[in-house]
């Protein structure tokens, strides 16, 4: 199992710092951890998680090696501040920046030849969802979007229905079984089978479980909630739970 909390543009340097002492001060067997810190916090974030095994990412990075591309992050600079996976393609990037299918295909292929794993995120609107449209949104996604030559180890998708993040609601149990078998159909054509599917969406300390016990669910992304070391810890323990 895996949980990742991605923080976003929150906490305070402060917050931040006393969140990963409370991660790092926690363990979990089977349970791998990764934390999504902002950009400029991933070093002191390294040096707070010390050797607990919690894994560090990038929120993002862009799709060139170097060059002209202000307020942008190289694959090669999350990893010199310890990173060693990077969060690619979240809705909400899609959303603010427009990102497409093709430019988080090509961020993807930035960070594999640094050597980082990719989390790459897929997930449809409500619009998409009440229109039918679900799963061949996340299929022409998950296509576009993960590169043909990936190794399956640096994989993991993230599946998480845009209308389900930071809102509350959380997809049924018999929707998210449906789409990560969907998900798993599709990689297992690539011979990506072995790659694991996180959800996420509004995953709380409350629903952890029942979600967790879904056919192909391999953990989960958490925003809201990873904000909150007891309920970050209680995700775990229910991630531990379901091995
Ligand atoms: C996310 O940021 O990826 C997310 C799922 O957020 P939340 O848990 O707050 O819905």
């Amino acid at each position: 199992m895996i949980v990742a909390a991605n923080w976003k543009m929150n906490p305070s340097i402060e917050d931040a710092g006393a969140l990963a002492a409370a991660y790092a001060g926690t363990a979990f067997d089977g349970v791998t951890r990764i934390l999504f810190p902002p950009h400029p916090y991933l070093v002191h974030m390294a040096m707070r998680l010390g050797q607990s095994g919690i894994r560090l990412g990038g929120q993002d990075c862009h799709s060139a090696a170097s060059g002209a591309h202000t307020g942008d992050v190289a694959a090669h600079m999350l990893v010199a501040c310890g990173a060693d996976i990077v969060l690619l393609g979240h809705s909400e990037r899609r959303t603010d920046h427009g990102e497409s299918d093709a430019l988080v295909r090509a961020k993807a292929g930035a960070a594999l030849a640094e050597n980082l794993s990719v989390m790459i995120c897929v997930g449809e609107t409500l619009v998409q969802r009440d229109a039918g449209q679900a799963e061949d949104v996340v299929g022409a996604q998950l296509a576009g979007s993960v590169p043909e030559d990936v190794d399956a180890a640096q994989l993991m998708i993230a599946y998480e229905p845009v209308w389900a993040i930071g809102t509350g609601k959380v997809a049924s149990e018999a929707d998210i079984g449906a789409m990560h078998a969907h998900i798993h159909t599709q990689l297992a054509q690539r011979g990506l089978g072995d790659v694991p599917i996180l959800y996420g969406g509004s995953v709380k300390p409350g629903n952890a479980g029942a979600i967790f016990a879904v056919a192909y669910v391999d953990g989960a992304l958490v925003g809201g909630a990873s904000l909150v070391a007891d309920d970050f810890a209680a995700i775990c323990d229910a991630a531990q739970a379901t091995i």
